[in-house]
């Protein structure tokens, strides 16, 4: 009978979690969507770098912790034993992450790559998505050793020399875990506002449109280029796209590459549609 209700409260508790998780990671997940599809290549580079430098401060923070539980190993109050035993969870949580690490990074340098900003939104969703749900699980536990430490440490009566070091180390993951965001904020804001080409790549205007010089006799053609308002002179470089609306070559592509890689007309996409597959 007890065995039975023990059961059943384990099964709800286990429904309850998965809920909460994928809960959770949906909205996340619908951030990070909309994130990518308004900035994918500020996006891109912002996740390459603070994954770079998230590598080099995490490692560095790992290794201290390994040298305080190495210096502090022969520790015997009940106190350091319990934090001990916190800091060999985290250490051993931590050897599979160089591997994640490395599928992120080729994930976000390839995302940089792509020569659309729609293709860069969908590869970085790709990294995104498949990140492991047990990286998640260690960066909660993560979370609950930076909460745990200071709890271990203040109910304990006495203070040892372990306990002081621990407290200045967790003191530091705190203001790391700070300075991280405020620097990834700081990018991004910087990033914004910079003169960078955030649409198509001269690759896919060679590849998806046409160019040809303006005649007279070309009646199909528009009498004005609708981008600046001017009207063609004969031998003008006029670029058609998809949609097989003209406008004059220059016009064009500093509006394609420069903004996004859409028709200014139709709003049609300028190269590979992946999009309508979603
Ligand atoms: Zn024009
Ligand atoms: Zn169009």
């Amino acid at each position: 009978m007890l065995a039975e209700e023990t059961r059943r409260f384990k099964g709800m508790l286990e429904g309850r979690l998965a809920e909460l998780e994928n809960g959770f990671a949906g909205e996340v997940r619908a951030y990070w969507v909309e994130m990518f599809s308004y900035y994918p290549r500020e996006s891109a580079i912002v996740m390459q770098r603070d994954l770079e430098i998230g590598v080099f401060m995490t490692s560095l923070l790992m290794a201290h912790c390994a040298y305080l539980v190495y210096r502090h190993l022969d520790a015997t109050a009940k106190s350091d034993v319990a934090l001990l035993v916190l800091c060999n969870i985290r250490l051993v949580l931590f050897l599979p992450r160089p591997l994640t690490w490395l599928r992120s990074y080729r994930g976000y340098v390839a995302a940089r790559n792509q020569p659309t900003p729609q293709l860069v939104r969908d590869r970085l969703l790709d990294t995104v998505d498949a990140k492991p749900q047990w990286e998640n699980r260690c960066l909660l536990y993560f979370y609950f050793y930076l909460a745990s430490v200071p709890a271990v440490i203040w109910t304990a009566s006495v203070h040892t020399p372990f306990a002081a070091d621990l407290w200045l180390h967790c003191k530091a993951n705190y203001v790391w875990i700070f300075v991280a965001r405020l620097i990834s904020v700081g990018l991004f804001c910087v990033l914004k506002n910079l003169d960078l080409n955030r649409g198509a790549t001269d690759a896919i205007l060679a590849k998806y449109t046409t160019v040809r010089k303006f005649s007279d006799n070309a009646a199909e053609l528009g009498e004005e280029c609708a981008i600046c308002f001017g009207e063609y002179v004969n031998e003008e470089p006029i670029r058609t796209l998809q949609c097989k609306h003209s406008f004059h070559r220059d016009c064009i592509d500093a509006w394609v590459q420069k903004r996004k890689n859409r028709c200014p007309l139709c709003s049609s996409m300028v190269g590979p549609d992946r999009e309508k597959a979603d």
